[in-house]
């Protein structure tokens, strides 16, 4: 418990410095990018050229510094519980659309409301980040399964968890894989193989972030050549209707 403390700390602080770097340069871009557009008006030739670059440079930097305030955003989630399969549903568009007609996604729910200590906008990003990976995992198409069960976990099963009931997301590509000096790197903020336009190191980051703030686990199994698997647990929150001494439900009263 005490490792887990000192990495949610240290997540914070890197998150806090990354959150002040990033807006201030993200005002710095904004005047090199509006110069560099306003000059253009009037480029030609070799000038234009160079000020395209410049522009492409400083829009490029505004990527990553959005992106840089994302993961500094993160605050403890406070208010609703969230159903993780509500989540998934209402992503599975935008995560198709974000994978391209090359990749088959295939979402899977279980029956069961699975409500999380954690929101919307958290439970998105984790997809978006996870399937996006696998996405860049697998140039020449492939399949992405995302898959939401409801488990049951004794006493040290899954450390560090506790025994009780879990919400479990698992994401499995059958991508390129990655080799364990990868894996053993995948979760620190700024790590990247990928080409400086494609990656930040910041996607695996903040979905480690986001778990933790919910208590959560979050596992990765790869094989070069085969594929990977993340999977995650979340503690299911109880719903009121189990509350012990609840019962106090009553109708509430017609509005109007
Ligand atoms: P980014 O995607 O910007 O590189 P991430 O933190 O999301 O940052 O991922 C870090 C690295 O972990 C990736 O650059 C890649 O090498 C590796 N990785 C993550 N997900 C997968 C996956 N599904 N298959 C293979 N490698 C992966």
């Amino acid at each position: 418990a005490n490792d887990r403390a000192a990495r949610t700390a240290r997540l914070e602080s890197l998150g806090q410095l990354a959150g002040g770097v990033a807006h201030d340069f993200n005002n710095l871009l904004a005047i090199i990018l509006n110069c560099a557009e306003f000059v253009a008006e009037e480029a030609s030739g070799q000038a234009a050229e160079d000020l395209a670059r410049i522009r492409d440079a400083a829009q490029r930097g505004r990527a990553l510094t959005s992106q840089l305030l994302l993961f500094a955003k993160r605050e403890p989630a406070h208010g609703e519980d969230v159903d993780l399969n509500s989540a998934v549903r209402g992503a599975k568009d935008l995560l198709g659309r974000t994978i391209g007609a090359s990749i088959t996604l295939r979402c899977t729910t279980s029956g069961d409301a699975l409500p999380v200590r954690t929101d919307r906008g958290r439970l998105d990003q984790i997809l978006l980040n996870l399937v996006i990976n696998a996405r860049d995992a697998m140039p020449d198409g492939g399949l992405v399964e995302v898959e939401t069960d409801l488990v049951d976990l004794a006493e040290g099963v899954a450390m560090p968890l506790p025994a009780g009931r879990y919400a479990q997301l698992t994401v499995r590509d059958n991508g390129v894989g990655m080799s364990t000096e990868v894996r053993d790197r995948l979760f620190e903020p700024f790590f990247t193989t990928k080409a400086p336009q494609k990656g930040t190191g910041l996607g695996l980051a903040t979905v480690y972030g986001i778990v933790l703030d919910a208590e959560g686990t979050i596992t990765v199994d790869s094989t070069p050549g085969v594929g990977t698997t993340f999977r995650i647990l979340l503690p299911l929150a109880t719903p009121p209707a189990e509350a012990p001494t609840g019962g106090q439900l009553t109708p509430a009263p017609a509005q109007g």
